[in-house]
């Protein structure tokens, strides 16, 4: 009599699903140009826990049920990506309240605190010699995204994992 061969769990083909760590290699190009990718010198790819809105939805939600050594292409439009481009999410603020040690200048991304203790996120348009010009949008707000992206581990998130909402080593 011969005995098949029994997989163990760590054996087991694990597909990506809510609650799980996914390490995953990806290229990010947008208008034809290469803006972000896990290959190369310096460059890692993105750990994070599935389920929790770490990566854009539209890659999230493409990325359930694969498997390990899995490649796809995946095209995200604005709205499961940065979001729409807003014409009216600018505002010009006087160059007086920002701090004389910050250096403010176009493309420079600032974190700022409302009154509601809220952070946004806002990038310098422009500046002249009394106001500043920022944009609410994201940089890839109105953007298409078109992600090639490799599975490269996949694992249960710890207890303590799912508790913080992050990653440990
Ligand atoms: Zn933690």
């Amino acid at each position: 009599m011969r005995i098949g061969k029994v997989m163990s769990e760590t054996q087991k083909s694990q597909t990506i699903g809510d609650g799980h760590v996914v390490t995953l290699g990806y290229t990010l190009t947008v208008d034809g140009r290469v803006i972000d990718t896990s290959e190369g010198a310096g460059n890692a790819p993105v750990v994070f826990i599935q389920g929790t809105e770490q990566v854009v939805p539209g890659l999230e939600n493409a990325l359930y049920g694969m498997a390990v050594g899995d490649s796809k292409n995946v095209v995200v439009l604005p709205a499961e990506g940065y979001g729409e481009y807003d014409p009216e999410a600018f505002d010009d603020v006087p160059r007086s309240e920002f701090p004389p040690e910050i250096p403010i200048k176009p493309g420079v991304i600032l974190h700022l605190r409302d009154n509601d203790d809220e952070v946004y996120e806002t990038t310098v348009v422009s500046v002249d010699k009394d106001t500043v010009r920022l944009t609410f949008n994201h940089p890839l707000a109105g953007k298409e995204l078109h992600f090639s992206v490799t599975v490269l581990a996949v694992r249960e998130a710890t207890t303590e994992e799912l508790e913080h909402g992050h990653v440990h080593d």
